[in-house]
């Protein structure tokens, strides 16, 4: 028997670019000397996607899909998709072609050939991508490697393909809260990294805006590191010592000098202002992960399944 690969593919309204993928895929896919299943995960779309993806099924038996009875997003579609996937090898993509699917015969040689047990992707430009999502971006990659235990590549594409053991181990990370990025570093196993140069979406629009991109950056930060907490503590104890330094300086000065210093109203409001706009912006960063252990205590399902195609075990 062939072994079987299975391809994880989230989709959210993406009526134009499915039919492109779908043509662009099966032939590379029909070139490896493998079996093969499609697992489309229609993350609550709003247009055709579900019937697209359905109309599918009806013609070619390797597509599976599980369609969310509302938008979960991306990082729950993915995990659907990996729990339903029965591969020996598993990849993860978007069906947007931004993921060149003639990638997979290089990530397959460097999995059964070179020993990988992952082979990953990264976007070495962000060509025709906005200046100001870039410049967030590399931000956003440089604060989580500095306070995070995970490493996460500049550029780290979800695409990727990944071996059994791997699959399961990211399948065993149950958490409600899920930023895959963190989650595939923190699993380990050995990973290949292979760059491309951003390609431009094949059909449709992105589904992410700039509140969506800040939440998942705030996201990923929370999900893997205590550091703002940390922070918060440094922050209060600087605080305080200076505090005290002042008060101290205050009271010789005006001892020796014996004159009124006492300070203006004005600068006791902006003093007060500052010490608010402290406590509240940390009060903030710990409502965060507060909020973030309440969603992990009540360990609510990751999504919801309103149909599907793939037996349940
Ligand atoms: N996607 C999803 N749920 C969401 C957002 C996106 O399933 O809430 C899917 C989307 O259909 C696509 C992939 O995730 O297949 C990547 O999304 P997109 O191409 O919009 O992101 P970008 O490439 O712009 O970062
Ligand atoms: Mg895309």
């Amino acid at each position: 028997m062939k072994d079987l690969l299975s391809i994880v593919i989230p989709c959210l309204n993406e009526q134009e670019a499915l039919p492109i993928y779908y043509k662009a895929t099966i032939p590379i896919l029909k070139t490896i000397d493998m079996n093969y299943e499609l697992i489309f995960v229609d993350d609550g779309s709003t247009d055709n996607t579900p019937d697209i993806i359905k109309d599918f099924a009806k013609k070619d038996n390797q597509v599976k899909y599980v369609i969310f009875s509302r938008n979960f997003g991306k990082e729950a579609a993915l995990y659907a998709g990996l729990s339903k996937a029965k591969g020996k090898y598993v990849a993860v993509m978007d069906v947007d072609l931004q993921d060149p699917p003639e990638m997979l015969i290089e990530m397959l040689k460097g999995i059964k050939v070179e020993g990988y047990d992952c082979v990953a992707t990264r976007r070495v430009t962000r060509k025709g991508e906005p200046k100001i999502r870039s410049w967030f971006a590399r931000k956003f990659y440089k604060i989580i490697n500095r306070w995070t235990q995970v490493e996460i590549v500049d550029g780290a594409r979800d695409y990727r393909l990944m071996t059994r053991p791997m699959v399961d181990a990211i399948l065993s990370m149950k958490e409600y809260n899920r930023f895959s990025k963190g989650i595939f570093s923190f699993v380990g196993f050995k990973t290949k990294w292979l760059e491309y140069e951003n390609i431009q979406r094949s059909a449709g629009t992105t589904k992410w805006n700039f509140k969506k991109l800040c939440l998942y950056a705030i996201e990923g930060i929370v999900s893997f590191t205590l550091a703002p907490l940390y922070a918060i503590i440094k922050l209060g104890v600087a605080l305080g010592t200076l505090d005290i330094l002042a008060a101290l300086i205050l009271l010789i000065v005006s001892l020796s000098i014996s004159k009124n210093l006492f300070l203006d109203y004005v600068i006791i409001i902006l003093v007060m202002v500052l010490l608010t706009s402290i406590l509240l912006t940390c009060l903030g960063i710990m409502s965060v992960y507060q909020a973030k252990m309440y969603s992990e205590i009540k360990n609510r399902p990751i999504y919801m399944t309103k149909e599907t195609n793939v037996d349940s075990e």
